[in-house]
């Protein structure tokens, strides 16, 4: 036989298909050391054949298998040709999605820990030696048989000898057992809820009938408690199930629930872990030891099979996107995997992805509803707080008058609150702070983004340039502002207003640690009162039950960020914000504090009205021919030297110009310029950019790869990238 090979090289443009002879006990998805050139490498086989174009004295042999189990299932032997078709990936890159990198590196091996059964009666057996064995007679006091110990700690009491002596004389059998290093959680009880007449519609509905469903449900009403009880039934039925959240909604809640609800059914992965763990939990998986899989965007690589259901939590998020090669969108690997093991795809969020909730409408996606929280508690009410107004007034501080007055009136009931800094588009913008005019691109109605360096304003979607703001043309006044509040101001505010009040600080710098982030939120949950500030990582999936008081400090922030998206993001993130509060039983509220205080994105926000906000939001992209309305296509350049650079570049549009005049009607914009990031780590970026229309979206793509690999050059790295969620 005849096995295909994928060898596992780093740094090499070699993306081939090797033929090797292979072993009588070669198999499909199994992990092996070849020869390659003049040395020996790991591969990967992906395929058996009978016979080879190779001539056969070229043909090389197996050396030996690595493992002697598969590594890779035949499943994702289809998803690896499914990426590289679909997203111009190399085949190696695809198949290290796959395993753990502590696999390949061979550096994490299996915890074995040795124990001794007691296979005799050491009782009897002690009676045979001779008095003055003292170690051995209380050794074999202490043993019962047919009871299991731990080697090390029976030698640690009764000496080396002595437990060498009965493993000799056949009273203790030894046996090496393989331990699993499975991730602590916080532990919770068991609190299995009696279903709401709603998640019990919803759960039945994606029971029924495979499909793609958008559960739509507003925060705290209880979609935590549909999935478990979707998983509870599909293992139950001997499936399995695969559970995504975004890295940073992992909390230890969510932890807590799996694990007690299914115990080590459920393997956990993400970045948070060891590496010993993460291999253990992985391993666990490939072998069917546990039935569900609860992780971050790569865990819809686990191997697991027969697939009951995955379900996709704040499918919202960007980060289920790589950004970064191997780029990849996590829908369309969980849409495959539903598809191959013919089960249900959910997705769910309180603020669904516009393109995810037009397919719903569209009928591509069935919509659930989940329109009320649980036990009808209210939604809090958000009040928006106009910040130009505030300095008019003379209030020229971060905090409003209604925020502290809030403020105030939660510490004294000893509630909790959390302060949300928006750092989403830090990369500022700029700001008349006497009216709250922003610039924007005269092309892209998009926010232009200031480059410090340069004193420049830039348009991320065109190139445009434009000079940096010194007089707002709208009122005159030269009050110009760029950047943006930081956690830490707002946390050292805080202190000298509350000097007696646990204030807690969550944000990048704070949370690199491991443990750290889950250390922060334990100490805010048991601290009475207390206040947390923090970015992004505070705003979603928290279940805080004594939280009353929500303050958006800088609302704007994510609503001038420089993408077509920043509404959309704005409303989704404050959206979520403010559903952190009043989850419990005393009611919640939020300040808003905006300097665009009639900014419609606000209005909707306030009245909790998703689908006004729906339509405003699509009638625009519609006009602006943006996403879900047509695709956004970039073609990134990057290379030391700017002049093979800007000429592969040049190369390729002059290809992808022709390609647009064959599909004239399709293209809606095409471009090339320098990336908006000119250069980074001392690389030079180019850039194409395009939108296209969907009717032939995937035939064009197709050819852009093949203009790609025709201007391929060692010294430059040439990405597509299909609706990037930024483009710097
Ligand atoms: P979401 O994820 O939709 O924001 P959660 O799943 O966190 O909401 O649920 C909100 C709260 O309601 C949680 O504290 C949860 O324990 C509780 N809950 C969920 N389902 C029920 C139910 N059927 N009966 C009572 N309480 C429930
Ligand atoms: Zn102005
Ligand atoms: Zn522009």
């Amino acid at each position: 036989m005849i096995a295909e090979v994928i060898v596992d090289i780093t740094n090499c443009t070699v993306d081939k298909v090797f033929d090797y002879i292979a072993l009588d006990t070669t198999k499909v998805g199994q992990r092996v050391m070849v020869p390659f050139g003049k040395r020996n490498i790991q591969g990967f086989v992906i395929a058996l054949k009978q016979y080879s174009d190779v001539s056969d004295d070229k043909l090389k042999k197996i050396l030996y298998a690595v493992d002697e189990y598969q590594v890779i299932l035949p499943e994702h032997i289809e998803l690896m040709h499914f990426m590289v078709k679909k997203y111009h990936l190399r085949f190696v890159d695809c198949l290290r999605l796959f395993v753990p990198s502590e696999l390949r590196s061979n550096d994490v091996k299996p915890l074995i820990k040795t124990y001794v059964n007691v296979s005799k009666n050491p009782e009897e057996y002690s009676k045979s030696v001779r008095k003055n064995a003292k170690n051995i007679i209380a050794l074999c006091d202490y043993l019962e048989v047919n009871k299991r110990y731990l080697k090390n700690a029976l030698t640690k009491e009764f000496s080396q000898s002595a437990v060498n002596k009965l493993i000799d004389d056949g009273v203790l059998e030894v046996v090496e057992i393989q331990q699993h290093r499975i991730p602590d959680s916080y532990k919770t009880d068991e609190n299995k809820h009696i279903l709401t007449p709603m998640q019990k519609r919803a759960t039945d509905a994606i029971l029924k009938k495979n499909d793609t469903y958008l559960l739509f449900g507003v925060t705290g009403s209880g979609k935590t408690e549909v999935y478990m009880s979707v998983i509870e039934k599909m293992v139950a039925t001997g499936r399995n199930a695969i559970m995504l959240v975004p890295e940073i909604s992992l909390t230890p809640q969510v932890l807590a629930h799996f694990r007690a609800r299914f115990g080590d059914n459920v393997a956990i992965l993400h970045s948070g872990l060891s590496a010993g763990e993460r291999f253990d939990e992985w391993r666990r998986v490939l072998f069917g030891e546990a039935k569900i899989v609860l992780g971050a965007r790569s865990a819809i690589f686990a191997p697991i099979q027969n697939v009951g259901i995955i379900i996709i939590d704040e499918e919202h998020e960007t980060s289920y996107i790589s950004e970064s090669n191997p780029r990849y969108n996590t829908f369309d690997i969980a849409k495959f995997r539903s598809v191959y093991n013919k089960c249900s795809l959910v997705l769910a969020s309180a603020t669904p992805d516009i393109d995810s909730y037009q397919k719903a409408i569209n009928g591509e996606y069935k919509l659930l509803n989940l329109p009320t929280r649980i036990n009808d508690k209210p939604m809090p009410k958000i009040q928006i707080v106009d910040m130009l107004s505030e300095i008019r007034n003379g209030n020229t501080g971060m905090f409003s008058n209604v925020l502290l007055f809030e403020l105030d009136k939660c510490i004294k009931e000893k509630h909790q609150a959390m302060f949300f800094i928006n750092r989403r588009g830090y990369s500022s913008f700029m700001r008349c702070t006497n009216c709250g005019y922003i610039p924007k691109c005269s092309d892209c109605d998009v926010t232009l983004v200031y480059h410090k360096k340069e004193n420049k304003l830039k348009c991320h979607y065109c190139g445009k340039r434009f000079k940096a703001l010194t007089i707002c043309p709208n009122c005159k006044s030269t009050t110009i502002r760029n950047g943006a509040i930081g956690t830490e101001q707002v946390v050292s505010k805080l202190h000298e207003l509350y000097p007696e009040v646990p204030i807690f600080q969550m944000d990048n710098d704070t949370t690199r640690t491991k443990n750290a982030y889950q250390k922060i939120l334990f100490q805010f949950r048991t601290s009475k009162p207390a206040i947390l500030v923090g970015t992004q990582m505070i705003a979603k999936g928290h279940d805080f039950s004594d939280v009353t008081l929500v303050g958006i400090i800088d609302a704007d922030q994510s609503l001038y960020h420089s993408d077509y998206k920043s509404t959309e993001k704005t409303f989704e993130l404050i959206t979520q914000m403010a559903g952190r509060a009043g989850r419990d039983k005393a009611e919640g509220k939020v300040i808003l504090q905006t300097y665009a205080p009639k900014h419609y994105a606000y209005r909707y926000i306030a009245n909790y009205d998703y689908k006004s906000f729906f339509d405003k939001e699509l009638s625009i992209r519609k006009n602006t021919m943006f996403p879900p309305f047509t695709t956004i296509l970039r073609l990134l350049f990057s290379s030391q030297s700017e002049e093979i650079v800007r000429e592969i570049t040049k190369l390729c549009y002059t290809d992808i110009k022709r390609l647009r005049d064959e599909y004239i009607d399709d293209f809606v914009y095409l471009d090339a310029m320098k990336s908006p990031i000119a250069k980074i780590k001392n690389k030079i970026r180019y850039q194409i950019l395009m939108r296209i229309k969907h009717k032939n979206e995937d035939e064009i793509i197709q050819k852009l790869y093949e203009i790609c690999d025709r201007h391929e050059n060692a010294k430059v790295s040439m990405f597509v990238e299909i609706n990037p969620q930024n483009l710097n």
